[in-house]
C-alpha cells in the first residue's frame, strides 16, 4: 500500500504540547498526546519530564 500518490500538501506546523526530559544530557521528549501517564518518565533515561510547547508538524 502506498500513500505517495496524489498532490502533496504542505504539513502545517502548530504549537504542540510535549513532555521534555529534564536531563541536560538527554534529548528525550514526546508528544503529550502520545503519553499515557499524567507525569511520564523519559523513555530514554527515566528522568522526570516537564511540559513544553514546541512547533511541530500537525498530526492528522
Ligand atoms: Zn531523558
Amino acid at each position: 500500500m502506498s500513500f505517495s500518490r496524489g498532490p502533496k500538501e504542505p504539513v502545517p506546523e502548530v504549537d504542540t504540547k510535549v513532555w521534555s526530559c529534564t536531563s541536560d544530557d538527554c534529548q528525550g521528549w514526546m508528544r503529550e498526546s502520545y503519553s499515557f501517564e499524567e507525569e511520564p518518565k523519559c523513555p530514554l533515561c527515566e528522568s522526570s519530564m516537564i511540559q513544553e510547547v514546541r512547533v511541530l508538524p500537525e498530526l492528522k
